[in-house]
C-alpha cells in the first residue's frame, strides 16, 4: 500500500508523457534499485494528444449533454458540427472486452459527420482508441445520458444535434519503460504492468495495484529461475495512450534479434478489485489450463477463469509478436477510468490475494515453459 500510496496520494495523476508520469517513474526506478535489480531506462517518443476544453452535445431543445473526447480523434473546431442523431449499433472499442452503442450524427446527405459513444457505466469517461486511424470526431457521454439518447432516436422522432469537441493539442512527449531484472537468464518471462493513468484519475487500482504487485513478485520470485529461464520486469510508461510502451519495447527486442529470448508475458492490470480474477490469455501453451492448475494448488477466496486474448492491456503488444501472454486482472471494476478509482477502495488483503495467485501462475507458468523447452530438446 506504501507504494500505491505514493503513486495516488503523493504524485496523483500520471497522465503519459505528463509531469506525473515522469515523477511515478524516477520513484520507481529508485524502488527497483533499492530492491537489487538492475534497472535500464528505455526512453521514447510519443505522438501526444491532449484535449483543451471539455466537449459537449447540444439537443437545442433539452439539456446539453456532457461528453468526452475519445483520445486521437479530431476536433470539431469551436462552432461543432450538426446533424441529425441516429443510432448506429454497438462498436466494439476493445473487441471482446468493451462493446459501446453508437450514435452518429448524419448531414442532410444521410453521411456520418461524428460520433458518440455510450460509456459503459457512470459518467462520461477517457475510453481508450484501440483504432486512432478513423478521422472522425468522436465522443464520450455517461450511461443515462445514453439512455436518454436512445429513448429519443427509439421515439422516431427528428433530433437535430450539435456536437462541439474542441481543441486538442498534439505533439511529441517522452516517456520511458523501466526494464529491471534480479538476475540476467538466457531467457525469459516478461512481467509487465503500466504505470500511468487517464487524465480525471489517479488511477489506484489502474494500475498503481498492477506496479506494486509487480515490486512485490520482484522481491519474493525475482530469482527464481528453472534451467535458463528466469524472469524480466518491465515497468510500462504510456499504455494508456494505447499500448505505446510496450508496443516500442517489443519493437526494440525485434529489432535486437531478441524477441525469442522472451518466452512468455504476464501483465498485471487491475488487481485489486472485483469479484473474479481473470486470466486473458493466448491459446495453447503454457497458458492454458493455468487457472484451474493455481486454482487446485491453494484455495482462493475468489474464482480465477480464463479468456482468450483480449486487446485490453500490455500483454496485447507481446501477443501480436507472437509472444504466448496472458493478462492478470480482477473484475468488474465499475470506477474504471473515472475519478472514484481512489485507493481507500482496497487495502494489503487484496494485495497479498493478488501476489498469491500471480506468484503461483508466474512459478506454473515456469515449470511449464521449462519442461516444453525439455521435451522439445529430446524429442
Ligand atoms: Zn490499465
Amino acid at each position: 500500500m506504501e507504494t500505491i500510496n505514493h503513486l495516488v496520494r503523493t504524485i496523483g495523476e500520471r497522465v503519459a508523457g505528463g509531469p506525473g508520469e515522469h515523477a511515478a517513474a524516477k520513484y520507481l526506478t529508485q524502488r527497483l534499485t533499492s530492491a537489487g535489480l538492475d534497472v535500464d531506462l528505455e526512453r521514447f517518443t510519443f505522438r501526444g494528444w491532449r484535449t483543451l476544453a471539455p466537449a459537449s452535445l447540444d439537443l437545442h431543445d433539452s439539456e446539453p449533454v456532457a461528453a468526452v473526447a475519445l483520445p486521437y480523434t479530431p476536433a470539431t473546431g469551436p462552432h461543432g458540427v450538426s446533424g441529425r442523431l441516429a443510432r448506429a449499433g454497438d462498436w466494439p472499442l476493445i473487441p471482446r472486452r468493451l462493446v459501446c452503442t453508437r450514435f452518429t450524427l448524419r448531414d442532410t446527405g444521410g453521411n456520418a459527420v461524428a460520433a458518440i459513444l455510450v460509456s459503459p457505466a457512470g459518467e462520461a469517461r477517457p475510453l481508450p482508441n484501440t483504432q486512432p486511424l478513423l478521422s472522425q470526431p468522436t465522443v464520450v457521454v455517461g450511461a443515462s445520458d445514453g439512455e436518454r439518447l436512445a429513448r429519443l432516436t427509439d421515439s422516431g422522432a427528428d433530433v437535430d444535434a450539435r456536437l462541439v469537441s474542441p481543441m486538442a493539442w498534439e505533439g511529441p512527449l517522452q516517456s520511458a519503460n523501466l526494464v529491471a531484472e534480479a538476475g540476467r537468464t538466457a531467457r525469459a518471462i516478461a512481467v509487465t504492468a503500466h504505470y500511468d493513468c487517464v487524465t480525471g484519475s489517479t488511477g489506484a487500482n489502474d494500475n498503481a495495484s498492477g506496479v506494486a504487485l509487480l515490486l512485490r513478485l520482484a522481491q519474493q520470485i525475482g530469482l527464481e529461475t528453472r534451467g535458463d529461464i528466469g524472469f524480466c520486469f518491465i515497468l510500462c510508461g504510456a499504455e494508456e495512450p494505447f499500448l505505446v510502451g510496450s508496443r516500442k519495447h517489443v519493437a526494440e527486442l525485434a529489432a535486437e534479434g531478441a524477441l525469442s529470448r522472451i518466452v512468455a508475458c504476464l501483465n498485471l492490470d487491475m488487481v485489486a478489485v472485483g469479484e473474479r480474477f481473470s486470466i486473458r490469455r493466448s491459446h495453447g501453451p503454457p497458458w492454458e489450463g493455468t487457472a484451474e492448475a493455481i486454482s487446485n494448488s491453494f484455495g482462493s477466496t475468489l474464482p480465477i477463469g480464463e479468456t482468450g486474448p483480449m486487446p485490453s492491456s500490455d500483454q496485447w503488444a507481446f501477443h501480436e509478436a507472437g509472444i504466448p501472454s496472458a493478462q492478470l486482472t480482477r473484475e468488474p471494476d465499475p470506477a474504471w477510468h473515472s475519478p472514484e478509482d481512489v485507493s481507500e477502495r482496497f487495502g494489503a488483503e487484496e494485495l497479498d490475494e493478488a501476489e498469491q495467485i500471480a506468484a503461483a501462475l508466474l512459478l506454473e507458468t515456469l515449470a511449464r515453459c521449462a519442461d516444453g523447452r525439455r521435451r522439445r530438446r529430446t524429442r
